[in-house]
């Protein structure tokens, strides 16, 4: 039980606590005291809210000296990838005791990696220097038509590539641990499992146990991709997580799924010259503007790219049977990706998980439903999974528990890129969700269709490229939809998502000076409205 008595001082008053420790509060005489019927006055009553919640989050533990003995830790991070790394490291750097653990479950292929996550290992890095060599051979392609000769012979090694992009993640996983021992960051290789709600166990490859204690805990677990469920599906198919670092070249390769992992993998592997075919269960990046999803799905298949469309696998062999026909492939499961929550002992730490898709649902604070736990990246409930928002978010918990800030990870207007064949980006709302929200009536859509100068002597993607941006008639044209499809579109869209952020408006696009010849310049001379059906193809800049 936890019960507090107080005395008044001079200019001071004392809580005696649990354990009949004293806590000496500096606050002025006149902040306790009782009204003539009893009744605490509200400065009390205010301390003694404060007392409790700091004695619930471990913090009065802490004031009263218990802290230090109490928990070995700070704060313990469980999950070393782009979330719990930079809040570990913030914390750290903030001065406080902080253990990070990551450990990464072999695949069923038996394919493992190093510290840093999800995006470092098999997600961002590896997927956009594939994809940018995927982009080296268009750009050869290209290249004859300005002048460039070389043999007709061009072909790829994929053991090159591979070796490659990996070194290159060795020096990533290195430099990670490097930071975390000068941050002073205690960096163990173990699986993190709640054992008691302030207690982890904690298990090392050779199966060794040790336990630690905290404080505070960050969950940053990730997530790892989802199987089909159907036979063969573990014993024959391959998942992004195998992808990157596969030893030999997957040759012509079946896709299941049609999001982002799904349409990138399938979109470079394409670029590679591979005999791609993505199956489409139903439709192209749920969640994303369907007209923008169609014209990337439209230049993957003019990159390439076969899509079978409506199926779905039902078992897999050593063959694949594809419309009655044995087919001898690679098979990429691309379906999802699931929350790594389920072996993490939440149970035992009193932590609600959402038990349909294992997410945990948190406040705007990162809070969990215990108060000393907070979970951040792609295990929460309705929020982005993509790495700069892991990153914000761990970077700014770590500042509002430990250096006294207020800000918050802002989860509205987040921009974003698919890495297909040609890129697509996009900030704030798909225009379905914007006319469900606004009303057709009170949107104007400005678009149009546009041919990058690079590509006009290479003769290719003619008004394939497009631009689009749904502004809010009620709010002054703000721009409330940002879509471009086009080359660079991660550079494009990241400075337009800072417009947004800024509230820009249509009148503000077009007093913008266009930088020429470029695509982005593009988004400040948009004069077609879609609801005026005005032609918006482009014959030259
Ligand atoms: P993660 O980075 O996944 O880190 C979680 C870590 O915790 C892992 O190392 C895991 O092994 C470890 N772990 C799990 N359980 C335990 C445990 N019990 N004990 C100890 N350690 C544990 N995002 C982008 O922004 N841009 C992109 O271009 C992009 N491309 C992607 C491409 C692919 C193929 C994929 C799959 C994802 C991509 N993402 C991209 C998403 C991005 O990788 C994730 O959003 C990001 O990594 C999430 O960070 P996180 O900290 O939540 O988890
Ligand atoms: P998603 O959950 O976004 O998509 C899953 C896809 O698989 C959908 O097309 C879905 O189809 C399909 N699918 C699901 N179950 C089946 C099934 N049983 N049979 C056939 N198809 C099925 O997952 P992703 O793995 O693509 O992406 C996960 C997250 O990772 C993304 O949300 C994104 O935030 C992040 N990411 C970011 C990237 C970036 O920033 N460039 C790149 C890659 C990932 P249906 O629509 O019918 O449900």
């Amino acid at each position: 039980m936890f019960t507090i008595k107080y005395q008044i001082l001079t200019h001071m008053m004392t809580f005696t606590s649990i354990n009949g420790m004293i806590l000496v509060c500096h606050a002025s005489s006149s902040s306790v005291c009782r009204s003539a019927e009893g009744q605490l006055c509200a400065g009390y009553k205010t301390a003694f809210g404060n007392t409790l919640k700091a004695h619930k989050d471990g913090d009065l533990q802490k004031l009263l000296g218990e802290g230090s003995k109490a928990y070995d830790y700070d704060l313990i991070v469980i999950g070393g990838g782009s979330g719990g790394l930079a809040c570990s490291k913030e914390a750290a750097a903030l001065g406080k005791k902080v253990m990070v653990l990551d450990y990464v479950v072999p695949t069923p292929k038996g394919t493992t990696w190093g510290l840093g996550g999800t995006c470092v290992n098999v997600g961002c890095i590896p997927k956009k220097l594939m994809h940018q060599t995927a982009l080296l051979g268009t750009a050869m392609e290209d290249a004859r038509k300005f002048g460039w000769e070389f043999s007709d012979q061009v072909t790829h090694n994929w053991e090159t590539m591979r070796t490659a992009v990996n070194n290159y993640i060795g020096s990533l996983n290195w430099g990670y641990r490097v930071s975390l021992r000068d941050k002073n960051v205690n960096y163990v290789n173990a699986y993190a499992e709640f054992v008691e709600p302030h207690k982890i166990k904690a298990t090392n490859k050779r199966g060794k146990e040790m336990f630690y204690t905290a404080a505070k805990f960050v969950l940053a677990t990730g997530e790892r991709p989802r199987y089909l469920g159907i036979p063969g599906d573990k014993e024959y198919c391959i998942t992004s997580d195998d992808l990157f670092s596969l030893p030999y070249c997957p040759g012509k390769t079946l896709v299941v799924g049609a999001s982002y992992v799904a349409l990138e993998c399938g979109g470079f592997l394409a670029g590679l010259g591979l005999d791609v075919t993505v199956m489409v269960r139903s439709i192209l990046l749920r969640g994303f503007d369907q007209d923008m999803a169609n014209r990337a799905g439209d230049c993957m298949e003019t990159h390439g790219v076969k899509f079978l469309r409506k199926f779905v696998p039902t078992k897999v062999g050593a063959c694949v049977l594809i419309s009655n026909a044995a087919v001898s492939l690679q098979v990429l499961i691309a379906v999802g990706r699931d929350a790594c929550t389920g072996k993490i002992g939440l149970d035992k730490a009193g932590v609600k998980v959402n038990a349909k898709n294992g997410k945990i649902p948190v406040n705007d604070e990162e809070q969990t439903s215990v108060p000393h736990i907070y979970a951040i990246g792609d295990i929460l409930e309705g929020k982005w999974e993509l790495t700069p928002v892991a990153i914000q978010a761990g970077k700014l918990l770590a500042r509002r528990l430990f250096a006294g800030a207020s800000l918050k990870c802002d989860y509205v207007n987040v921009p974003t890129t698919v890495f297909t064949p040609m890129e697509y980006g996009s900030c704030g709302y798909p225009e379905e969700k914007a006319v469900e929200i606004y009303g057709q009536q009170n949107l104007e859509i400005y678009h149009s269709l546009f041919w990058p100068l690079e590509f006009t002597v290479a003769g290719r993607d003619n008004n394939r490229c497009y631009a689009k941006i749904i502004c809010n008639k009620l709010d002054n044209e703000r721009v409330i939809g940002f879509h471009y499809l086009g080359p660079n579109a991660g550079e494009v869209t990241q400075g337009f998502g800072a417009a947004m952020k800024c509230g820009i408006t249509k009148d503000q696009l077009d007093n913008t000076i266009g930088i020429h010849p470029t695509c982005a310049e593009i988004f400040t001379a948009m004069e077609v409205t879609k609801s005026s059906g005005g032609d918006i193809t482009q014959s030259g800049c």
